[in-house]
């Protein structure tokens, strides 16, 4: 593996950042199940029918930044594994190894920059 231990350190700690935080915004938009299980707070705000509606309204928004949260977590929580398991830095498309800058700007990332680029245009 290209990555020193210095390095591997250092973007292990801002996973464990980046996961800590991820965690803490879903609790507080979402209630925890178990683990790695989330489900989205459904507030009460009233009976009249414009108060259910903003319910609706703001349940969806919750439901999409929760779905957002816990994907990410799950990122995240692969890059901690891969790095347990000493496969960390390699992308999962094309199996040639991370660009250090790309790692460096986001820790979490599952496929080098040329992979993510193609990923874009499908
Ligand atoms: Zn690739």
């Amino acid at each position: 593996m290209a990555l020193s231990e210095e390095i591997l350190k250092e973007l292990k700690e801002k996973l464990i950042i980046e996961k800590e935080r991820l965690k803490k915004e879903l609790r507080k938009i979402a209630q925890p199940v178990d683990d790695d299980e989330y489900k989205t707070i459904y507030e009460d705000i009233g009976e009249e029918k414009d108060e259910n509606a903003t319910e609706v309204q703001m349940y969806a928004n919750r439901l999409a930044v929760k779905e957002d949260l816990e994907r990410q977590l799950k990122d995240v929580e692969n890059a901690l594994k891969k790095i347990e398991e000493h496969k960390y830095g390699i992308c999962e498309k094309c199996g040639k190894e991370i660009e250090i800058e790309r790692l460096k700007a986001y820790p979490a990332a599952k496929t080098c920059i040329r992979c993510a680029r193609e990923n874009q245009g499908e």
